[in-house]
């Protein structure tokens, strides 16, 4: 279902926002085409077509096929319309990139954060990094729209705030947005690391990624951010999708937030090895090269994806548990959604795609009742590894140029 526009006059915002949305998702494509997809009547088209000519956001990029009369000219968007900066924070490091309107990034960089460090210390720091490889990239500055910050929840989303993250020792209530705006005198926008992911998925993703999806996000523990009808799920309190809360078979593990059977605990680089030598024994842990320190994790998992990929019987079996319990999870939301498409990101997905992919394909398509009526596609990510730091770049381009998207934005100061 495309969006559609409205003919009203003062909303030119919206309609630019609609068709610019519908060059982006079915250019080229030409004038007369645009007016059933936006359902804006072809004089609305041709004026908004001229402003977004005008701002350098489309261009002309040649012609359609005569069948006779007047040929058509076709409308193409412009990847150096314009760009923004994302920042992906994790417990570890912040990932930053700039990309441009197509979502390319043009220069990326990692920047490690020490253990328990102090936010305003780390907003300064990526906010000086993230100015500097902006220089770099030689893009004109006037053209760049802002920052997106991606954070792991939870976050208070009418106060722009990260809550007590876990992981994030001695954060409490960090007003993250209002710091950002001040550190790089540019709009900031900001969501939870899975939300980013699947505001990034869909503006990157074009026709593969129009509808309605669940986007499962692994990083140093697990989220969800969910499209429904183009629309992105941000909840009352900015928070849907805490997939790592979904109730699963209860194990031996408590969660941070009290719960005996939340997903969270069995998922992530750090639970899989410690479940891998827990059951195979500090023997396999050996064999394989695990330190299984707290502070190896990232080392690690490395390792085991290495061994993952060859075969290894207990890297694959502690890897395959974690994502039956995945697979579990999934399945509730699915059957409660009824997405037709499940997306799997984030850093540590990479090298266990295809056994999180089977275990979440076994677990959708052969139990829930969304069978009998079509089959649940189960896909890696379009943007892959840097989907976190991507959508949050997106969360910028999207405040701007997608229609009816709700953000957190706010003008630098
Ligand atoms: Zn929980």
């Amino acid at each position: 279902m495309a969006t559609q526009g409205t003919n009203l006059p003062r909303v030119g915002g919206y309609n630019q926002a609609v068709v610019l949305d519908a060059i982006r998702t079915a250019g080229p494509v030409s004038r007369v085409e645009l007016a059933p997809l936006t359902g804006l009547t072809s004089q609305t088209v041709s004026n908004v077509v001229r402003r977004l000519l005008a701002a350098g956001l489309v261009s002309e990029s040649g012609y359609a096929p005569s069948n006779g009369g007047k040929r058509r000219t076709l409308l193409s968007p412009r990847a150096d319309g314009a760009y923004a900066v994302g920042v992906q924070l994790d417990p570890d490091a912040a990932v930053i990139v700039v990309v441009d309107l197509s979502g390319e990034v043009l220069a990326s960089r990692r920047i490690r954060l020490a253990d328990g460090c102090d936010p305003a210390d780390v907003v300064s720091r990526v906010a000086g990094a993230a100015a500097r490889l902006t220089t770099r990239t030689g893009v004109d500055p006037a053209r760049v729209l802002g920052t997106g910050i991606a954070t792991p929840g939870p976050i208070d989303g009418s106060g722009g705030a990260v809550v007590a993250p876990p992981n994030f020792a001695g954060w409490g209530r960090v007003p993250l947005l209002e710091m950002f705006g001040a550190a790089t005198g540019m709009p900031v926008a900001m969501d939870n690391d899975a939300t980013a992911a699947a505001i990034g998925e869909r503006w990157i993703g074009g026709r593969a990624r129009a509808g309605s999806f669940l986007f499962i996000y692994l990083g140093t523990g697990v989220g969800a951010g969910i499209v429904l009808n183009n629309t992105v799920l941000h909840g009352d309190s900015g928070n849907a999708g805490e997939f790592g809360h979904m109730a699963v078979q209860p194990g031996r593990l408590t969660c941070h937030c009290g719960g005996t059977n939340c997903l969270g605990p069995y998922v992530g680089p750090g639970a899989v090895i410690a479940d891998l030598l827990e059951r195979h024994g500090r023997a396999a842990g050996d064999r394989i090269g695990l330190t299984g320190g707290p502070e190896s994790v990232h080392q690690d998992w490395k390792v085991l994806r290495r061994y993952v990929r060859r075969g290894d019987p207990a890297a694959v079996d502690a890897v395959r548990r974690a994502a039956r319990l995945v697979g579990q999870a999934a399945r509730g939301a699915v059957a409660l959604l009824d997405v037709s498409r499940v997306v799997l990101g984030g850093e540590a997905v990479r090298g266990v795609e295809q056994i999180m992919c089977e275990e979440i394909d076994a677990a959708v398509n052969t139990t829930t009742v969304p069978r009998v009526i079509r089959k649940v596609d189960i896909e890696k990510s379009v943007i892959g590894e840097a989907v976190g730091a991507v959508g949050a770049a997106s969360l910028i381009l999207h405040g701007n140029y997608a229609p009816g998207w709700q953000m957190l934005t706010r003008p630098g100061t």
